[in-house]
């Protein structure tokens, strides 16, 4: 059985590791957080001492980290992981991240010999406890069937996007999409709800309805509408605003980048900012949009 460095044991990367631990797998994984290393350790992974220590001997590197930054810092440059990694390695970089930043930890990986692929994910923190998360690979075709038995114990479906940093593409679209439909979804249910309107009884109207789609359906919103949502217990957990933000802002780059246009995400971005403008919003999960239509109560 291979051996898998993990590094990067936060909300997703902690319960995907538990996930290729339950599949067999020997897991060392690292973390900056001592908090993340102990979770990890009572999930089954082997503490690593330091990322360095952690891939030495690993067939596969796997990371999942806040940003591009944390990812070139981590693997580049003269002291990076590829320099102490095996050739015959495979990394499978699963954090959301520029494709830019992406293809040059893979372009930088090929110099070494060493296989690597983007591979980020969707279904949020739910999914990664699930082990039902969807991976949208960029990369070479044998590099990607290579990552697929160990993407397989963390997720349910695998894609091949393209080459190197096309997952990343692939996940930021569907990011810019999802912010558009959520805010969307939560402006109709406001206009409802101010014109005496039941949300539930709309929400039902509209999922039957061709103003129907996933934010209405899997992630109402709305407070009350939907149990087990972000919105029944004041938008805890789920998927912050900041990350929100932060694929929005790598939208809007990818955007300049083609010479794209992409009014609509731009204008997603300008409201997520000006929700996230209140520091007590930027960590509440995404949904909590629907508090920039509310009226106070009383009003
Ligand atoms: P998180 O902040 O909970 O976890 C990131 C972890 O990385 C932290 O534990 C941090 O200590 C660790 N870390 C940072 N730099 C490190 C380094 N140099 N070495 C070792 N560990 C380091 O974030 P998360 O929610 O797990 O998200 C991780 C990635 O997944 C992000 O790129 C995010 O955009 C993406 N993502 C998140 C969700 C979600 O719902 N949370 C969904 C899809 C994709």
């Amino acid at each position: 059985m291979e051996k898998i460095a993990f590094i990067g044991l936060g909300n997703m990367g902690g319960p995907m590791a538990a996930n290729l631990v339950a599949a067999g797998y020997r897991v060392t994984a690292f973390d900056l957080s001592e908090a993340a290393l102990q979770q990890a350790e009572s999930s089954g992974c082997v503490r690593g001492e330091s990322a360095h220590q952690s891939v030495q001997d690993a067939d596969v590197v796997i990371s999942m980290l806040p940003s591009g930054e944390a990812v070139k810092g981590l693997f580049l440059g003269a002291r990076g992981l590829l320099q102490v990694m095996d050739a015959n390695a495979l990394v499978i970089e699963c954090s959301t991240i520029a494709a830019g930043d992406a293809r040059q930890l893979i372009a930088a990986a090929g110099d070494r010999g060493i296989r690597a692929i983007d591979a980020p994910v969707s279904g949020g923190t739910a999914a990664a406890a699930a082990g039902t998360l969807s991976f949208m690979c960029g990369g070479d075709a044998t590099a990607v069937d290579a990552a697929r038995p160990f993407l397989q114990a963390m997720g349910a479906n695998i894609f091949h996007a393209g080459p190197a940093g096309a997952g990343q593409v692939a996940k930021i679209c569907n990011n810019m999409l999802l912010a558009i439909h959520m805010i969307g979804t939560a402006e109709a249910l406001q206009l409802g709800v101010d014109n005496g309107l039941d949300p539930k009884v709309l929400s039902e109207i509209m999922r039957a309805s061709s103003g129907g789609n996933w934010s209405l359906e899997k992630y109402n919103p709305y407070p009350g509408v939907m149990d087990g949502v972000p919105a029944s217990r004041e938008y805890s957990g789920g998927f912050s605003v900041t990350l929100m933000l932060k694929d929005l802002g790598l939208a809007m780059d990818t955007a300049a980048g083609s010479a794209s246009s992409t009014p609509l995400g731009a204008l997603a971005k300008n409201l997520y900012q000006l929700h996230g403008g209140d520091p007590v919003n930027r960590v509440l999960d995404f949904s909590s949009i629907q508090n920039l239509f509310r009226r106070p109560a009383g009003d």
